[in-house]
């Protein structure tokens, strides 16, 4: 059995073919990010318009890439929320009309549930059950998974995401938007102990987090050196530790807590190096191992939800063909999917 999987939640276009016993047969993905960086943020009409211009084509292309017939999918999973609302109506009509025409099932996925399942495609790929740090742009959260539909939140941010806090400072430093990728290659020659910044919740004794006082901090201490741009890079390692910090101490507590020795980590903020490197040398040390997703299934992409797709697929004992009909969710909490 066949999923093809339709990502359009935010600013990433992503197709991808999923095949139940041989896993991930292929992917593509549309990056908006030069659209929106003019504007300093996503344009949520923007997006949408350039949802509907790419997902047709890109799923012609993988189809092409990988040689399978729209006749040999068995079904079409689409992300239905959380997210913006054009740009999920997008794949969602698309992926709904295809199901339709085809007379095939249409999944409709959680995105987080996606970036959950995400280091399933990876190779060796966890077993359950795992603890998660979900580190993306709107979210950033420990969860226990226990199996597909079986999430347990153990803690979260209070306010701000990891990625945003990323997000902002990199603004903030001239580096451009989504600035996490930037931030961390100019903190590569920051100069160690230069600055020290705060780490918010570090010992709250629960498993929650803060970062926008953090954000706070930054933002005087880059008023504080607004004519001095050769500090910026000493700013963004400071930052940078004081995030990594906090997340690496609060993961190894989940661990702790749960008793579980295994540690995943998904989201676009685990692409970051210094947060891998810190997780390995201070996590994987205590017989834990982290695994961590390939670095272009960290940020939104269609073979999360192609697989998230495919598991649900194979536990169900069957489901019904698409009638045609849809709807997405702009809100969603995951504790709604959950078993
Ligand atoms: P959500 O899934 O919560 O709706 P999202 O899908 O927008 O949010 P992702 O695509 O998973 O989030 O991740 C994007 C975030 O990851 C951005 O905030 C970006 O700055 C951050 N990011 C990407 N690469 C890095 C990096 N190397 N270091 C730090 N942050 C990074
Ligand atoms: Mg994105
Ligand atoms: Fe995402």
């Amino acid at each position: 059995m066949i999923v093809l999987g339709l990502e359009t939640s935010c600013d990433e276009t992503g197709v991808a073919l999923y095949h139940v016993e041989h896993g991930l047969l292929g992917h593509v993905l549309h990056s908006q990010i030069s659209l929106h960086s003019e504007y300093g943020g996503v344009v949520p009409e923007l997006a949408s318009r350039d949802h509907i211009r790419r997902v047709l084509p890109l799923i012609k292309t993988l189809l092409g890439q990988t040689q399978i017939s729209l006749k040999a999918i068995s079904a079409i999973a689409y992300t239905q929320g959380p997210g913006l609302a054009g740009a999920l109506l997008t794949g969602a009509s698309i992926g709904a009309s295809l199901a339709y025409a085809l007379g095939i099932p249409a999944l409709a996925v959680h995105h987080l549930e996606g970036h959950l399942l995400s280091p399933l495609l990876s190779r060796p790929a966890p077993t359950f059950p795992f603890v998660a740090l979900l580190v993306s742009g709107g979210h950033t959260q420990l969860m226990l998974v226990e199996g597909v539909g079986r999430y347990q939140l153990l803690g979260e941010t209070v306010d701000d995401a990891a990625g945003e806090a990323f997000d902002k400072t990199a603004k903030l430093l001239g580096l451009g938007y989504p600035g996490g990728q930037r931030l961390e290659e100019i903190a590569r020659t920051g100069q160690p102990g230069k600055f020290r910044l705060p780490r918010p919740m570090l010992h709250s004794g629960d498993l929650n987090f803060s970062f926008s006082g953090l954000k706070t901090a930054v933002a005087l201490l880059i008023e504080q050196h607004k004519e001095d741009s050769e500090s910026y890079a000493d700013i963004a390692l400071a930052f940078e530790e004081a995030v990594t910090d906090v997340l690496v101490t609060k993961s190894a507590a989940s661990l702790t807590m749960t008793g579980l020795q295994r540690l995943v980590v998904a989201g676009g903020v685990g692409a970051n190096a210094r947060l891998r490197q810190k997780l390995l040398q201070r996590i994987q040390a205590d017989g834990t191992t982290v695994f961590f997703p390939e670095l272009v299934f960290c940020t939104d992409n269609g073979a999360m939800i192609a697989l998230a797709g495919a598991l649900r697929l194979q536990y169900a004992q069957s489901l019904p063909k698409c009638n045609g009909s849809f709807s997405v969710k702009a809100r969603w909490p995951l504790d709604e999917i959950m078993e």
